[in-house]
């Protein structure tokens, strides 16, 4: 490594310092990069320096925001690494109902700052995931099917390209790169703030409900028929689980591996009762724990289920509906969960998130009932490839009654092709407008989009 980038204000860290060793790891504990520099960016101008400096050696530059991504895109081999983990800047407008998010923030930070004037936006499910890599890859949650997806509350964004310069992405600025950070990760520059349309959420009444594992057929039929006329206030996904062996969780149900609904409901209680009566209805269940609490609560509940530092192998597709051939291959490979971490979700994605059209953002999925995420986790390293063949043998059993692509923030490095199918039909728009922000591909340690030109430009 030559020269240092200079007049950085926040912690540059090199291989041979004290801190290297941890501050090159990310969440997934199979990711092991070593990059050149990891540059700890407390501003924009910060971010600016390094992408220059980056560009100016030809470096690879890998962005960190919540540091979640399964194939560990938030480090590299022998690159720079933007950590954004100390712009964790938030100012809400409960006024305009708006907040603006520095682009380290994780869900835990937004909804805490939010929560205090009883507003939020759709994030994902665990609190320490970043709010960086979740809404530039589209992002959902509980929240999604009232109101969308993550990126589609986004107002505005401040990115800095890889020419280092700070350009707004909104609605009249930038156009182009603002319909291609939503959904479009980060190929086209760091994003170092968020501007998000905030709505009223409060308490939600929320929890498992856990079935026996001989009526699986059953409730993934119940969770697909359910969420046809549910109100778009309720939201569910379906899940495969090994039950903690912990409270709230009665002790004759440790360790037994389960079907079950996680509901999450923004209605007054006694309304939302009504409306998961027939899951409560259906079984019966071995367990059910719904009730008020506050969104924050609900947004960290699962949080020390998937702590840093475990083992992530993933597999995942957007599902069209969950047909009779597709249920039989859940029937068939959820019950063979390989550990108490690992786990397969189907989340929706009706609702508002089909409000919008596949061309209005990057994200073009809009007409899938579902996605689908198949986790293998292990705290050890050495299980993970029998692990990962489980994995590996339930996705390619369930392909066949899937749609074509992934959700890339579900991908692992799975190649080109499955890259560019996770764009769907945006594909052929983002390559020109990642030649336009992005014509050295920088910015290529991503589900990468290469910088090309349209025929006929
Ligand atoms: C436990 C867990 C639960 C999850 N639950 C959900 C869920 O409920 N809903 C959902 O939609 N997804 C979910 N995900 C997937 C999640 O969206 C991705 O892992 C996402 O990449 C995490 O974002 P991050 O900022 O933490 O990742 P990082 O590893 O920090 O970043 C990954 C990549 O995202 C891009 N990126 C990150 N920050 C920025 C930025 N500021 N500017 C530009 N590009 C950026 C970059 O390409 C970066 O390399 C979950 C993941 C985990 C591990």
């Amino acid at each position: 490594m030559s020269e240092l980038p200079q007049g950085i204000r926040g912690r540059v860290i090199r291989p041979g310092d004290a801190d290297y060793e941890s501050a090159r790891r990310v969440y997934n504990a199979n990711i092991d990069r070593r990059p050149d520099l990891i540059v700890r960016c407390v501003d924009v101008a910060d971010v600016m320096r390094c992408v220059s400096y980056a560009r100016e050696r030809g470096l690879a530059i890998a962005i960190r925001g919540g540091g979640h991504s399964a194939p560990g895109f938030g480090t590299c081999d022998g690159g720079v690494v933007i950590d954004l983990s100390s712009m964790k800047g938030i100012r809400v407008d409960p006024g305009a109902r708006t907040a603006r998010a520095e682009g380290g923030s994780t869900w835990a930070d937004l909804d805490h700052a939010t929560h205090a004037f009883g507003l939020a936006t759709p994030g994902g499910i665990v609190s320490t995931t970043g709010i960086g890599g979740l809404t530039t890859g589209g992002g959902f949650g509980y929240l999604s099917r009232s109101y969308g997806l993550s990126c589609d509350n986004l107002i505005s964004a401040d990115v800095v390209t890889a020419d280092g310069e700070l350009r707004i992405a909104s609605p009249t600025q930038n156009e182009d790169l603002f319909w291609a950070i939503r959904g479009g990760g980060g190929n086209f520059g760091v994003v170092t703030s968020f501007e998000f349309r905030l709505h009223p959420v409060r308490d939600m009444y929320a929890g498992p409900i856990l079935y026996s594992l001989d009526q699986t057929a059953g409730v993934l039929r119940l969770y697909r028929d359910f969420l046809r006329t549910a109100p778009r206030e309720m939201s569910a996904f379906f899940a495969f689980l090994i039950v903690p062996s912990h409270a709230p969780f009665p002790e004759h149900l440790w360790g037994k591996t389960l079907p079950g609904i996680m509901c999450a409901c923004n209605a007054d209680p006694a309304v939302a009762e009504s409306m998961i009566r027939p899951l409560r209805e259906f079984g019966p269940p071995l367990l059910a724990l719904p009730h008020s609490m506050p969104y924050p609560f609900l947004q960290s509940l699962f949080d020390g289920l998937v702590p840093h530092g475990l083992h992530h192998y993933w597999k995942g597709d957007f599902v069209r509906d969950l047909t009779e051939e597709a249920i039989a291959e859940h029937v068939k490979f959820g019950p063979r969960l390989p550990t108490a971490q690992s786990i397969m979700h189907i989340y929706p994605l009706d609702g508002a998130v089909q409000d919008v059209g596949p061309t209005e953002t990057a994200f073009a999925y809009r007409d899938v009932r579902f996605v689908h995420v198949i986790s293998a986790i292990s705290a050890d390293s050495g299980s993970l490839p029998a692990y990962r063949e489980w994995a590996q043998e339930y996705w390619a059993a369930l392909h066949p009654h899937s749609a074509a692509g992934s959700y890339m923030n579900f991908l692992m490095e799975e190649g080109e092709e499955r890259a560019a199918k996770s764009y769907g039909g945006n594909r052929e728009r983002l390559a020109p407008i990642k030649a336009k922000y992005d014509p050295e591909n920088l910015f290529r340690v991503n589900q990468n989009i290469q910088p090309t030109q349209r025929a006929s430009a």
